[in-house]
């Protein structure tokens, strides 16, 4: 039975297919100007390796499941329901856009459901859009955004042939965590441009990026260790550092340079 909201918002999206799901639960920054990534000596290292021929990864297409084991339900938000018609980029956006789920819809400036290629085979998932994407409805263009750019810079892409995007597509006020329930809600949104893009790896940086995509409440330095799977898929997903970690914590870039190299190999 829908809600008078509900069908409102459905109404708005020109969506007229609801289904009801289990909820996916998941268990669940600045203080320097915008540093270099590497150093000249460290670009000169990654332009001899690019020379380096690696294997090609062929992944199979996959939607995203969750891992019902890990899941713990919070019993306010227990089911949540999303649109049926997620099955298109056209579509993807048009819900994010019509979208009014949560708190954070309803206060946010503007939507800011991601940016790139959407025939990337890297995508790149944040937290949730901050000052001044929530202006420009854009992810990752502050300060922490411009670090990403040099990041990626430095493995030969620019944000136009990656796909970037957030775990939740408004922002929370004060730049605060996203809650349990909102990310709840946007869920929808990330399995489905995952499985529109079928990338072939996942970088998912900072605390509550990787939290969500693992379903882990493990601290970033230990899920930073190893390679992981997006859950219920075969999609590499490599976790590291958020950018205005970086920014705040500029020691951490060489941990996040060797995860970069990774994700460069596996890119070829
Ligand atoms: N931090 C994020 O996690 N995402 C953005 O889009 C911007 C800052």
């Amino acid at each position: 039975m829908l809600t008078t909201r509900q069908q409102h918002c459905l109404n708005g999206i020109g969506i007229d297919v609801w289904t009801e799901r289990r909820a996916t639960s998941v268990k669940k920054s600045e203080a320097e100007p915008v540093a270099e990534i590497l150093s000249t000596a460290e670009m000169e290292g990654i332009r001899r390796f690019a020379q380096i021929p690696e294997p090609v990864h062929d992944l199979p297409l996959a939607n995203i499941s969750s891992d019902e084991n890990n899941a713990s339900v919070d019993s306010a938000s227990a089911v949540v329901e999303v649109p049926l018609r997620l099955d298109s980029w056209d579509s993807i956006i048009a819900a994010i856009e019509g979208c009014q789920a949560c708190e954070l819809a309803q206060n946010c400036t503007r939507k800011v459901p991601g940016i790139g290629s959407r025939q990337a085979d890297l995508l790149i998932v944040g937290e949730g859009p901050g000052h001044d994407e929530d202006i420009r409805g854009e992810p990752f263009v502050g300060r922490s955004g411009q670090l990403l750019d040099r990041m990626l810079a430095a493995i030969g892409f620019t944000r136009e042939q990656v796909y970037i995007t957030n775990i939740v597509k408004c922002r929370p006020p004060n730049n605060r965590d996203p809650k349990q329930f909102e990310t709840q809600q946007c869920r929808a949104f990330l399995e489905a441009q995952i499985t529109q893009l079928a990338p072939k790896v996942i970088l998912s940086v900072g605390r509550v990026s990787a939290h969500n995509l693992l379903a882990s409440n493990l601290p970033v330095g230990k899920l930073i260790q190893q390679m992981h799977k997006l859950p219920g898929t075969e999609i590499p997903l490599k976790v590291t550092y958020h950018p205005a970690y970086l920014l705040r914590n500029p020691s951490a870039k060489a941990i996040v340079w060797q995860d970069l190299k990774l994700l460069h190999q596996m890119l070829q």
